[in-house]
């Protein structure tokens, strides 16, 4: 397990929670990731451990959720992902989702501590990125037009580079 430390740019939050799969390996090209926390055309989101998530300055959080189109019916609906921001600066802090309740999927531009250089990236939502994208993928990156079937946890153990807890 690492413990990551996070906060928004202003400071006005702060938090910190346990990850066992700390590497910032996924990037994510879709529009609502480009537009909340993105610029450069991607973010880059982690995964850690729900229960272990602490929080200072929840007075400070706004909770946005995307309004996501059916291209078959034309209706909308809400996303169930609910991205977390701070209100004072705008910094996108994680996402969590009811749906899988146990993780949640902190920004790695929100966390302050040192982490891990990934030896490999994956690249996803390409089929949704901005056409003046670059896309930097190297040899042995994986590549998708939409979401991969290996998760991040799966991507962790492949590699051998899951952080599990220490025996005593
Ligand atoms: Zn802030």
């Amino acid at each position: 397990m690492m413990r990551l430390e996070g906060s928004c740019h202003c400071g006005a939050v702060r938090f910190h929670l346990d990850s066992p799969h700390p590497y910032p390996f996924m990037r994510c090209y879709c529009s609502i990731c480009r537009k909340t926390a993105g610029a450069g055309g991607y973010a880059i989101n982690l995964s850690g451990d729900y229960r272990t998530l602490r929080i200072k300055g929840k007075k400070d959080i706004g909770v946005y959720r995307a309004r996501l189109l059916d291209e078959d019916t034309g209706s909308r609906t809400r996303s169930s992902g609910r991205r977390h921001f701070c209100k004072c600066c705008g910094s996108p802090l994680w996402q969590w989702d009811q749906n899988w309740h146990e993780l949640v999927h902190p920004h790695a531009s929100a966390i302050d501590t040192s982490l891990p250089v990934p030896p490999e990236q994956t690249h996803i939502m390409l089929g949704s990125k901005a056409n003046w994208v670059d896309v930097r993928a190297k040899r042995g990156d994986k590549k998708f037009d939409e979401y991969p079937q290996e998760s991040i946890a799966e991507w962790h153990e492949r590699l051998g580079l899951e952080k599990r807890r220490m025996k005593k």
